[in-house]
Order: C-alpha cells, then sequence, then structure tokens
C-alpha cells in the first residue's frame, strides 16, 4: 500500500501554449500529453526517455515494467508533457471510425 498521493487529472495551460494534464502521481507532480499512445507511441515515448502513465478514474499511475504488463490496470496511456515536442499523429491512439457502409445511394 503507497502512502504516496495521487489526485484525479486537471486540465492546465503549459506556459508553451499546450494543454496538459496536471496531476500527482504517487506524489509527483506530473505534467502529461492530453493524447492517448497507441502501441508505437507508448515505445516510442519510453525510448524518448519521457515517463509513461495510464490516466485512470483517480489519477495517473506511472507505468513500470510491472504495471506495463498489468492488465487489470485500464485506461489510455499517455506521456510526460515535453515543450514544443507534440506526440505526433502516427503515435496517437485511434478510435476507428463507424463504418458507413456505401451503398452509393442518395440517403433521403
Ligand atoms: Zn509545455
Amino acid at each position: 500500500m503507497s502512502h504516496l498521493v495521487t489526485t484525479a487529472v486537471r486540465p492546465k495551460a503549459c506556459p508553451c501554449g499546450a494543454l496538459v494534464l496536471a496531476g500527482v502521481a504517487e506524489g509527483l507532480h506530473v505534467w502529461a500529453d492530453p493524447v492517448g499512445l497507441n502501441r508505437a507511441g507508448w515505445v516510442a515515448a519510453i525510448l524518448a526517455g519521457r515517463e509513461t502513465y495510464r490516466l485512470t478514474r483517480t489519477g495517473l499511475v506511472a507505468l513500470d515494467s510491472d504495471r506495463a504488463k498489468d492488465d487489470r490496470i485500464g485506461g489510455p496511456i499517455v506521456a510526460r508533457h515535453k515543450c514544443r515536442e507534440p506526440i505526433p499523429p502516427h503515435h496517437r491512439e485511434i478510435s476507428t471510425p463507424p463504418q458507413i457502409e456505401n451503398t452509393k445511394e442518395i440517403p433521403f
């Protein structure tokens, strides 16, 4: 049981102009980019030395090697904010757009 405080995140403006998620994760103040990472983005963030977190209902959960494998921790993976280094589009988790059947009929 950890005695370190974790708080829910709040949107905040970074001095660089980016919107960040600000919260306390196990006693440490964290500003994270409000962008869910896909697997490639997660790997890229780790290789770049950026801490990664799961965004949960109660706040940010730091992902260490044990927690990274723990499927019980749900929620999107986000990375620590770095000014002027936004998450590139191909590293963002994109929800699948709904499939619209093209029947070539006029829909009215
Ligand atoms: Zn910034």
